[in-house]
């Protein structure tokens, strides 16, 4: 039943916007209040704050249709910043942002990357230091998803300037309405994926309540951050084994319908052998990812698992749409065809969530 009021959704209200939204590079704000009201934003977060009441299930349920509609849409970083809250808010701060961020009213973004610190978080530069009742920041972020509608920004900071490593990171959440010294720079153009924005944010002096600081005690960002980003690499991994499903459903269609030399595109021997590959692949990375699904849902995910998820689903994700953008010819290469916007749109979930050579990396030191 939830799937279905996904799907309804996505197509009624989603899908028709999809060219108009990558032409503007972002998505409407009240595609977040539409979503809201249909209780499909936060739907693994506690009823008590008007969340969908729900499990990892429901959200990978979301996950999963907006892959297969090919439609972007920042609900899945509203999800993530949600899980910030939820796992190192104090009551007060969960109260505050929690019910607005499942309306849709209040839209969240989460700030890491820095243009000189991407892989490496430790070296990220942005500070916040403690004057009186306020923290004051100053730095600048980049590639930040749902920049230019977020009203909450959860921010790595350095606390400490003067620490190496791991040590003086601490994450502190920005209400960003009517803020002063903090601006959003114009949406980056990218490759794909223009129906959300991505932009550059700039911290001038920017003063914050000591109050929205997230957690007991500063220097504890990485660890936050480490622990959080098991959740957002298994969102991936599920949004890249829906997609890679989807790609392999619609090629098929496509080779059946699909007449050259007079021949249906589905009897020639390479068309079913390629197919055949892909869909063996999209079955085997769905069974790994629906354990990871259990496992999250049983607390017993941990992050090397999580980073095997994102690393494997990620790269046959991309060799099955590819492989299947190769059997449309050159009708995969148009932007009209939902296997073509796949293409361009699913190469950038090797590269964020952390490098799928940072994933190896991970990998490796449990070796
Ligand atoms: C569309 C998009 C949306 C994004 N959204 C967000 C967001 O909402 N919030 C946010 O904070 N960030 C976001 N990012 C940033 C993203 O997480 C980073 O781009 C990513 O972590 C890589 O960092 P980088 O771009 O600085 O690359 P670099 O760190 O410069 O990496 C360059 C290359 O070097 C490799 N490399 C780096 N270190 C190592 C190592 N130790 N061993 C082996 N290889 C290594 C990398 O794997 C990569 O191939 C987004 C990026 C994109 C493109």
């Amino acid at each position: 039943m939830f799937r279905n009021t996904v799907r309804q959704f996505i197509q009624a209200e989603l899908v028709p916007c999809q060219s108009r939204w990558r032409e503007q590079h972002r998505p409407d704000v009240d595609a977040f209040t539409k979503a809201g009201a249909l209780s499909l934003l936060l739907p693994d977060i506690s009823e008590e704050y008007e969340g969908g009441g729900g499990t990892f299930a429901h959200e990978a349920v979301v996950l999963e249709e907006l892959a297969r509609a090919g439609v972007q849409f920042g609900a899945s970083v509203q999800s993530i910043v949600a899980h910030y809250v939820v796992t190192y808010g104090t009551e007060q701060q969960k109260r505050r942002w929690l019910p607005p961020m499942a309306r849709g009213e209040l839209i969240g973004a989460i700030a890491m990357t820095e243009p000189s610190a991407g892989s490496d978080l430790q070296g990220i530069r942005t500070s916040a230091w403690r004057e009186g009742d306020d923290y004051i920041i100053n730095g600048s972020k980049t590639f930040i998803t749902n920049a230019l509608l977020a009203g909450l920004v959860c921010l790595a900071v350095k606390t400490d300037t003067k620490a190496t490593g791991p040590k003086g990171i601490s994450l502190i959440c920005v209400e960003t309405k009517d803020l002063a010294g903090y601006r959003v720079g114009k949406p980056l153009e990218k490759i794909g994926r223009n129906g959300h924005d991505t932009c550059e944010v700039f911290f001038d002096n920017v003063r914050v309540p000591a109050s929205n600081f997230l957690g007991a005690t500063e220097g504890k960002g990485v660890f936050q951050m480490m622990n959080i980003l098991v959740y957002e690499r298994l969102s991936v991994a599920v949004a890249a084994i829906a997609a890679a499903e989807q790609a392999v459903t619609i090629t098929t269609q496509y080779v059946k319908d699909r007449t050259v030399a007079g021949q249906s595109l589905m009897d020639y021997q390479n068309t079913r052998t390629v197919l055949a590959k892909c869909k063996t692949e999209a079955q085997v990375g769905r069974v790994f990812l629906d354990s990871c699904i259990e496992r999250f849902i049983n607390n017993q995910l941990d992050p090397v698992t999580a980073a095997m998820a994102k690393y494997w689903s990620t790269e046959r994700e991309c060799r099955i749409i590819d492989d299947c953008v190769q059997l449309h010819g050159g009708y995969g290469y148009m932007s009209e065809y939902l296997i073509a916007r796949m293409w361009v749109d699913s190469r950038v979930e090797r590269i964020y969530a952390g490098t799928n050579e940072i994933m190896l990396e991970l990998i490796a030191s449990s070796l």
